[in-house]
């Protein structure tokens, strides 16, 4: 096992899309890749693993499984909203679990998120597969693209009529001379239109 390698070895209390949000003004795009888990041990706080797409294919993972394996810290925190990723000598050692299995990074990707205030996130939302807690880039100026900020933003892939949804504030992001872009209600509301209230 090489130096900054992590054994893990606990319960799955919460599986969520992973995704990076990268915005540059008025413009946004996702990169999906893949799922982050947490990782319940018997001892020390819980732990962020990230694990791929396919990865969670092959095992249906969901809340409740018991798992093990190995994994590294991120290289780049800014960029990743989990502690570790890169597994290997992945195992379930408990499959028993009523818990559904979280849907397809397409099938996340064709729903499309709402803004969700972060205290929501919280106190409701780290457990439910809908939520999602993205690493955001932020390009400031797009003709100095070395130049960018970062942040984290939470939002909800679920059903309009979630009795714990709150969007919280608009999310702004600055631009070239310190210009400012709010991000209207109008943005989610056309991200998710397809979708009825209990979709
Ligand atoms: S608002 Fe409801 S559906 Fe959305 S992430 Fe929170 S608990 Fe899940």
């Amino acid at each position: 096992m090489s130096e900054n390698t992590r054994p893990f070895h606990g319960v799955i209390s919460s599986i969520q899309p992973r995704i990076r949000l990268n915005r540059s003004f008025d413009q946004s795009w996702h990169s999906y890749l893949g799922y982050a888990l947490t990782i319940v041990e018997a001892e020390g706080t819980p732990l962020l693993v990230g694990i791929s797409e396919k990865l969670q294919e092959k095992h249906q993972l969901r809340v409740g499984m018991a798992v093990s394996g190995c994994c590294k810290p991120v290289e780049d925190s800014k960029l990743e909203s989990v502690d570790y990723y890169r597994v290997t000598g992945f195992k379930v050692f408990e499959a028993e679990s009523e818990q559904p299995v979280p849907p397809s990074l397409e099938n996340y990707r064709q729903r499309g998120p709402r803004r969700l205030a972060a205290k929501t996130y919280e106190t409701a939302c780290t457990s439910c597969m809908w939520g999602c807690r993205m690493a955001v880039e932020i390009i400031v100026d797009q003709w100095k693209p070395w130049i960018r900020k970062y942040r984290t933003e939470t939002f909800c892939y679920g059903p309009k009529s979630c009795k714990n949804y709150r969007p919280g504030p608009n999310r702004r992001v600055t631009g070239r001379n310190k210009m400012v872009y709010i991000e209207e209600d109008w943005v989610d509301e056309m991200l998710t239109e397809h979708r009825g209230e209990d979709e």
